[in-house]
This record gives structure tokens, C-alpha cells and sequence, in this order.
């Protein structure tokens, strides 16, 4: 079979890189000349500039956006015979730090009109053994900074943010990252900052929890040959960082058209409500970041998400789900003991999600010729 040329890819990273080119070339170079590959100057210039640029004192640069969780936890105190709050719809990954601190993750349901974890619902699950929430700003917007530190002040708990998707999302003053006592960040190539391989980032304003994290992540070690906990190779590499230091004076702009981008799916596609299709709702204006643009196909519609999915595609046009199975019917995860009809917005939203074509670069030729394939659908 002749596969089907792509007239709108689900993202393209090179209209980013592209420009940038020179000056990424210069930063490896330096790195190369150098020679300080682990632990480097680069590393710690961009550490400084990814903590200040989020509000807050410390960053310390890891491997990936889970080890970010599985140290950022550990060293927040949490570990085993803990429990952790956690969305039932989030990547994989989330659980997985989790898991890997020593902790239980307990899921918790979501808000169907943002897919975002559902306090109300978290209240229900609290036990004793409750130690923190793991918001998870999905898709690039802020789970609302006032009602979260409202109730982890009223439970007595902390928050660790996966900020994973949200890097300088913001939402009624806050900074992603900003508003628990610390934070996770994932440079994955696809995410609004990323690396050109693996990356991730704690951050924190607690000097502590910072220490340990460096600590952690350079295998136990506060200095050479001297091991104070078990801890993990999981460093950011200094390219690594030398590139995203090149990056990162963008991130706000890219961010922007992301914002304006959704902007432009969100007016066109008022059109298509009656149809059963509608987008997400965003309630932080120009703070969410659309790491991805998703809407949803309900009963309305008269083709099914799968078939909408595959019509576009026939048009050239790329789309995903994120995520088709929720975390509590994962099979690695059985032995947390959850079944079918456990979170039923949740299952419902796996069920009916697309997320479209969005990136910075997207035009808006391009977003209008994906709406007009959408309303063509009968
Ligand atoms: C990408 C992502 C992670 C994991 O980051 P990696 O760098 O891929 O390990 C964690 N949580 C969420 C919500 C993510 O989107």
C-alpha cells in the first residue's frame, strides 16, 4: 500500500530548530571543546536560567521528566507506606515515579470539561497515610493553583507538580512549578522545551530538597567517592542542557503561538458543537500552553472517534490520543487492585479524545483546513 502523504503533521520540531541551527552548532562545540560532558558549566548556567525563569531558586537537572518525580519524591521524604494522589488520567509516567519513590499512588478522577484531577473527588480518598498530590498540569494547563493549595493546607499534605506538559504555563499568578514545594519537568523532544534525546529538571525554592536531588541523582554522592544514600546515574547531560540553554529565551514566544493557535481551533470550531465535536475547556486564558489541543467526540457525532481519527488521516492530516487506556487498566498496574468503572470520566474521556495537530509554527491555513475536514464529516 502507498502510504498516505502528510499534508499536516502532528508536529514538526524543525520549523524550531531550524532558525537556531547556528547557534546550537556553537553551544555542542563549546561543550565539545570543553570536554565536561557530565555535570558541566552548561549544566548549571542552564539549571540557574530554568529555576529563575519559573519562579523559583533551585534547578537540578536530570536524566528524564520520571526520574524528575521518582528523586523530586524520594527526596521530599516520601517513599514506602506512603500514599500519593494521583490522576487516573495522566502518562504512564506519573504512576511510575510514584511506584519507584517506594509510595502507593491512590488514583483520583477528573474534571471532564479540562480533564484535570478532580479535588473534589481527592477528598474522598484521603486516608492517614495521605502524604502528598501529584497535580498533573495535562496538556499544558495549570490544575488551579488556590484550590490546590487550599487543600493540601486543609489536609495537611504537600503538592508535587508534574509540570511535565506546562513548562511557564501560568494560571492566577502562578508559575507552573511554582506552587508546590516542588516540581517536576520533562525535556522529551516533543514537549514545549526540548532536547534533542532525553531530559528532565526538578525545581524547587527548598535548598533541601535540591541537595538531595543532586545527591540522588549522582549516585548517592554529596562529594566523590562518598555515598550517603543509594541513590542513581541520572544526570542531564551537558549538551543536552548547552542546547536547551539555546532554546529556552524562546519558549515564551513559542508558547504564545501555541496559545494563539488554539485560539483560532477554539472560534472555528464553535461551528461544530452541534456536531458532537468540542475542544477542552480553558479557564487560564493566555496561561495555558497547549502542549496538545484535544477535543472530543461525543454521542452527537455520527462517526465514532476512530473513524474521525482515520478520516483525517485519509486527508493527510496527523492526530492522536492522549491517552487511550487510563492508568488504573493498565496491566502493569493491576496489582493496584482497580477495575472497569472505577473513574468513569476518566474511562469516558480515553474513549472519546483526539488531540489535533498543534505546535509552534502551525499556521492558520492549517488549522482552517483541518476544521473545514472536521465540519465535512456527515
Ligand atoms: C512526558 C511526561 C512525563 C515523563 O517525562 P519523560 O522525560 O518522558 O520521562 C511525565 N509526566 C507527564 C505528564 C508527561 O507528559
Amino acid at each position: 500500500m502507498i502510504p498516505l502523504p502528510i499534508k499536516i503533521p502532528f508536529v514538526d520540531l524543525k520549523i524550531q530548530h531550524q532558525p537556531l541551527e547556528t547557534a546550537i552548532n556553537q553551544a555542542i562545540q563549546t561543550v565539545i571543546q570543553r570536554g565536561d560532558f557530565i555535570l558541566g558549566e552548561a549544566l548549571q548556567s542552564f539549571e540557574k536560567a530554568f529555576a529563575k525563569a519559573c519562579g523559583v531558586d533551585y534547578g537540578v537537572g536530570v536524566a528524564s521528566g520520571t526520574d524528575a518525580i521518582t528523586l523530586g519524591l524520594k527526596a521530599c521524604g516520601i517513599g514506602e507506606g506512603d500514599e500519593v494522589l494521583v490522576p487516573a488520567n495522566t502518562f504512564i509516567a506519573t504512576i511510575i515515579g510514584v511506584t519507584q519513590s517506594g509510595a502507593t499512588p491512590i488514583l483520583v478522577d477528573c474534571d471532564p470539561k479540562t480533564a484535570l484531577i478532580d479535588l473534589n473527588y481527592a477528598a474522598k480518598v484521603l486516608t492517614p497515610r495521605t502524604k502528598a498530590i501529584v497535580p498533573v498540569h495535562l496538556y499544558g494547563q495549570m490544575v488551579s493553583p488556590r484550590e490546590l493549595l487550599d487543600f493540601a493546607q486543609s489536609h495537611n499534605i504537600i503538592i508535587f507538580e508534574d509540570a511535565a506538559q506546562a513548562h511557564l504555563a501560568h494560571r492566577d499568578g502562578y508559575l507552573a512549578g511554582s506552587v508546590g514545594i516542588a516540581a517536576a519537568f520533562s525535556f522529551y523532544p516533543s514537549k514545549n522545551l526540548g532536547a534533542f534525546g532525553n531530559g528532565g529538571m526538578l525545581i524547587t525554592s527548598n535548598e533541601e530538597i535540591a541537595r538531595n536531588v543532586r545527591t540522588l541523582r549522582n549516585y548517592g554522592a554529596p562529594s566523590k567517592y562518598y555515598h550517603t544514600q543509594q541513590g542513581t546515574n541520572s544526570r542531564l547531560d551537558t549538551l543536552q542542557a548547552a542546547i536547551l540553554e539555546v532554546k529556552l529565551p524562546h519558549l515564551e514566544q513559542w508558547n504564545q503561538q501555541r496559545n494563539q493557535a488554539a485560539k483560532y481551533y477554539d472560534h472555528l470550531l464553535q461551528s461544530l458543537a452541534e456536531k458532537g465535536i468540542t475542544p477542552l475547556e480553558n479557564f487560564s486564558n493566555v496561561g495555558h500552553v497547549y502542549h496538545l489541543y484535544v477535543i472530543q467526540i461525543n454521542e452527537a457525532c455520527c462517526l465514532t472517534r476512530e473513524s474521525v481519527q482515520e478520516y483525517l488521516k485519509e486527508q493527510g492530516i496527523q492526530s492522536g490520543i492522549h491517552y487511550p487506556i487510563p492508568c488504573h487498566l493498565q496491566p502493569a498496574y493491576k496489582a493496584l487492585g482497580y477495575q472497569l468503572g472505577d473513574f468513569p470520566q476518566a474511562e469516558k474521556l480515553c474513549e472519546t479524545i483526539l488531540s489535533l495537530p498543534m505546535y509552534p509554527g502551525l499556521n492558520m491555513e492549517q488549522i482552517e483546513l483541518v476544521v473545514e475536514q472536521l465540519s465535512l464529516i456527515k
